[in-house]
């Protein structure tokens, strides 16, 4: 019955290319994320990762004689994840410091900087942050010379778990330029000092200042190396593009660099900080895309309002549980439509952080002054978080074409104090991505990385459990809202594409578009919901190169 068929189909398939430098890659399922074929056993592609064909493995092998086989036995295979909303410089800054929590005495301290300092350059300041004199045998600060044996030249500066306390060496102490001794102290800080007047290396406050201003500035290389890390732990985690929310102008040059060496091992979708320079070069010079495709900005950034936790996001009401307070603007109104003006006079898309429904209603009126008659072009603005949402504004994100950036894990990481800040009205809006999603909306998911773990398993379990990771609350936190897990893989694949601009190239695995793709030891459209937290990755590829493999 297959003969025939198949005979028919060598027939009239051209074969485009020498076989040689097709690979056909084969796997027990492949979730295309294609509408019209969502399901495959195989695909071709070519030697510069451009997508050929997606089908059946036994006409794909006959069509491209003597291909390149790549055999992923009972593996599953789904489109490389998109994270939309992170910040990779921090991400890779946080492998950069030396982590102390949970060190049990200062001599687990001083292992752990000895173990990180191997990797530093000689001079280089050591720098950490964590420490807790409460988790020790004796509770009391520690000192410089605690650090000054081990560490004799090379300058160590910590903070404390709260960041309100420092501990520097006597190294970081000679850096600043005025004398330490003596019994001045600065304003709103304190130096820790003995009873001859000479400081201990504890500094309280503003007193750390003296210590944040002489130690070294984020330099290129190693801003290059923070990137180089957080775009590994990308693809460890299956990530094959990342939206890097707020860059300046001088980190994109730094990203320009690594991508004209080829050395971008995921797709980085950079959107400007702000109304400031990289805007500006932005509106000067046109949508940037570097030639090999790993690096974009055509968007500027924006924050609207504060954060929920510390009741900062801007409410149309007082806070429930803080009667009076009403969060704050972080942009005012006027500021927000100069830069959303620019933006449209510029032709760039627009991505504002909003939390509270004050904030959201404040970005969809500027958005919707800004595009005026306009609105229904292909701007694609978007809101990040879009975390509270009055009734009578979350219709308007479809009408009006915005995009709702969202992160499944911080309504995970807040339910359990979310409904205390806004009540039990305001909450029904909270989070709100089915009803969004329902409404039409394109829904956009991503972490907020490293404020979350970049990890998008995590993000998936959240948005199809609305559970924390012991399945808690039971049947999940307002479940009406949650997905299902092929709604939330779109929302990490081809909603993310979208909101960058990309879903014709990627987000999805159809002839023509990238070979971005993430090898599952599982299908996690169809494991139990918390066997999705630690699906095993056993490989990431960009343009169909291996960027990251379990097994070598
Ligand atoms: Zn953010």
């Amino acid at each position: 019955m297959r003969t025939p068929l198949l005979a028919v189909l060598l027939a009239v398939a051209a074969v485009p290319l020498p076989a040689a430098e097709v690979t056909v890659l084969t796997a027990s399922r492949i979730h295309t994320m294609d509408a019209t074929h969502p399901q495959a056993q195989a695909m071709a592609f070519d030697a510069d990762g451009r997508i050929l064909a997606v089908g059946d493995g036994t006409v794909l092998l006959a069509r491209y004689p003597g291909a390149t086989r790549l055999d992923l036995g009972a593996a599953t295979v789904v489109p490389g994840m998109i994270d939309a909303h992170g910040h990779v410089l921090e991400q890779g800054l946080s492998h950069l410091t030396v982590n102390l929590i949970g060190t049990r005495n200062k001599a687990d301290v001083l292992e752990r900087l000895r173990a990180f300092a191997r990797d530093l350059p000689p001079g280089a300041w050591l720098t950490g942050h964590g420490w807790d004199q409460n988790d020790w045998p004796v509770r009391e600060f520690p000192s410089a010379a605690d650090l000054d044996a081990a560490f004799p030249d090379r300058p160590v500066w910590l903070y404390r778990i709260d960041g309100h306390a420092g501990w520097a060496n006597s190294a970081a102490m000679r850096a600043v330029r005025r004398d330490l001794a003596g019994s001045w102290q600065p304003d709103g800080g304190a130096i820790r000092r003995d009873a001859a007047g000479k400081p201990t290396g504890i500094f309280l406050d503003n007193a750390m200042k003296l210590l944040d201003a002489v130690k070294p500035a984020l330099d290129d290389a190693t801003t290059e190396r923070a990137l180089r890390l957080a775009m590994q732990d990308a693809a460890r985690n299956g990530l094959t593009g990342l939206h890097d929310a707020s860059i300046p102008l001088s980190e994109l040059r730094v990203y320009q660099h690594l991508a004209d060496r080829g050395e971008l091992p995921v797709r980085i979708y950079a959107m400007a900080d702000g109304n400031a320079a990289a805007l500006d070069w932005l509106c000067e010079n046109g949508r940037y895309r570097h030639p090999s495709g790993r690096l974009q900005m055509r968007t500027v950034k924006v924050i609207a309002d504060g954060a929920l936790g510390s009741r900062g996001a801007a409410l149309l009401a007082d806070y429930s549980d803080d009667p009076g307070n009403r969060g704050l603007m972080v942009t005012s109104p006027e500021d927000l439509q100069v830069v959303a003006d620019k933006a449209h006079r510029c032709g760039m898309q627009m991505a504002t952080h909003a939390i509270g429904d004050r904030a959201n209603r404040t970005v969809l009126d500027v958005y919707a002054k800004a595009l005026g008659g306009d609105v229904d072009g292909d701007h694609r603005w978007r809101i990040e978080h879009a975390q509270i949402l009055s009734p009578e504004d979350l219709p308007r994100l479809a009408r009006m074409h915005v995009i709702a950036s969202m992160q499944p894990t911080h309504a995970t990481s807040d339910m359990p104090w979310a409904e205390d800040r806004v009540g039990p009205r305001r909450i029904v809006g909270a989070y709100a991505w089915r009803q969004l999603r329902d409404t039409g909306v394109h829904l956009a998911f991503g972490s907020d990385f490293p404020i979350e773990s970049l990890n998008p398993r995590l993000g998936l379990y959240a948005a199809i459990t609305r559970a924390d990771a012991d399945g808690k609350p039971a049947g999940g936190w307002f479940p009406d809202e949650r997905l299902t897990a092929f709604e939330a893989l779109r929302a990490f694949t081809l909603e993310a594409a979208y909101a960058g601009f990309s879903e014709n190239e990627l987000g999805s695995l159809e002839a023509g578009k990238r070979a971005d793709f993430v090898v599952l030891a599982e299908d996690p459209l169809a494991v139990p919901d918390a066997q999705l937290r630690t699906l095993i990755i056993e490989a990431t590829y960009v343009d169909g190169k291996p960027v990251y493999r379990a097994k070598p």
